[in-house]
């Protein structure tokens, strides 16, 4: 059956708005499960409610009753979330009120840009082709980064047993790249941009070397690329065949990334016991995702859903099973009937799953929209 999520965050379910929170998913949304944050990125929130805070500005971290105690030798310690409110054991509440009622819970992981982990570690931040170095995203191909990713992973599985666990923010790179204040404008949408977020850190240039690529050639070869890009500020549709002429050093040195991404998921998979998808928004154009993906199925895609008709943003006929992301725009009264075309047509090209990012509590719009679209997926998927 299609499998469908709802996103929360601690403060959305506190003591006495659990069980609230809980019934009208299960009886009138008739959803899977609830996708619960356990370490975000940095988050500004504004929220419809009157009961719940109305607004939400966190520097992000983890969001979870964790035990100190397992990092405290860890050469990078995740930070849980300081300025905002996460309910005393409320992972462990939330887990349990689902497991007595059949929902399943997802956990929702930021990998490189989890708030303080940049912070604390800088030295183990992304950098540019320029090296210069992130100031929001550490690398996930760092070892250390890994560890603590894989540390915070295995005791998600050890305590909480969640059925899956959704990571967002892998391929981010060079965060920076993406920002509204990255000059000229007209770099927006431009393949520029991936040029510029790819990571050349200390650890990738080192992990790269040792399996023999000419990582100076390959920085080269990508100055050389993206000063041409600039320059000509072609599109995305002109640049198609960038990966065709960037040179055998950059060609390899994307070949090791998109190894050592796998190898990363493999571990994280075999950690976490369950299921494993990863949110590509931030994909970088030069990796595929069978590059990343194991061979063993246990790792997903989570793709973002896009208007029917539209045609995806990669081909994915060879894709593992993958799922959608539903941002929070699409749950409004006017958006009712294309959010139903287009998650029936994303089930008819094989997603198995669809996770909602509502933000705030359920507006009776949202909640139409989103029982409407789910139904309608489970009719045109019914694996
Ligand atoms: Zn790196």
């Amino acid at each position: 059956m299609f499998q469908a999520y709802l996103a929360t965050f601690p403060w959305d379910v506190a003591d006495d708005r659990l069980h609230a929170f809980l019934d009208p998913l299960q009886g009138e949304l008739g959803l899977s499960g609830v996708a619960a944050w356990v370490a975000s990125a940095p988050l500004i929130q504004c929220r419809a409610s009157a009961d719940a805070p109305s607004m939400v500005y966190s520097s992000g971290g983890l969001l979870f009753e964790y035990q100190s105690c397992r990092y405290s030798e860890l050469p990078i310690q995740p930070a849980g979330a300081r300025d905002v409110h996460v309910p005393d054991r409320w992972l462990s509440r939330l887990r349990e009120a689902c497991g007595r009622r059949g929902l399943h819970v997802r956990g929702v992981l930021s990998a490189s840009r989890m708030g303080g982990l940049v912070e604390r570690a800088p030295s183990a931040a992304t950098q540019n082709l320029y090296g210069i170095a992130s100031r929001q995203a550490v690398c996930p191909l760092n070892p250390a980064v890994q560890e603590c990713l894989r540390t915070i992973v295995a005791e998600l599985s050890d305590r909480f047993a969640l059925e899956s666990l959704l990571i967002t923010d892998l391929f981010c790179g060079w965060v920076e790249a993406y920002s509204p204040l990255l000059e000229p404008a007209r770099l927006d949408r431009s393949i520029a941009r991936a040029f510029l977020a790819r990571c050349f850190c200390p650890a990738c240039c080192r992990g790269a070397a040792e399996a023999n690529v000419d990582v100076e050639a390959a920085r080269s070869a990508a100055r050389d690329t993206l000063a041409d890009l600039v320059g000509e500020s072609r599109d995305g549709a002109a640049g198609q065949g960038i990966s065709n002429a960037i040179g055998v050093p950059l060609a390899e040195f994307d070949t090791w990334r998109g190894a050592a991404y796998r190898a990363l998921l493999q571990r994280l998979s075999n950690e976490a016991g369950g299921r494993v998808l990863v949110d590509i928004r931030d994909w970088t154009l030069s990796i595929s995702p069978q590059a990343i993906t194991p061979a063993d199925g246990r790792v997903g895609l989570a793709f973002p859903l896009v208007e029917a008709g539209t045609k995806p943003a990669s081909d994915r006929s060879e894709s593992p099973p993958n799922e959608v992301l539903v941002e929070d725009n699409w749950l409004t009264l006017d958006r009712v009937e294309p959010l139903v075309r287009a998650l029936a047509e994303a089930a008819e090209r094989g997603a198995i799953g669809a996770t909602f990012h509502a933000i705030g509590p359920l507006t009776t719009s949202a909640t139409t929209a989103i029982r409407r679209a789910v139904r309608f997926a489970r009719r045109v998927n019914t694996a």
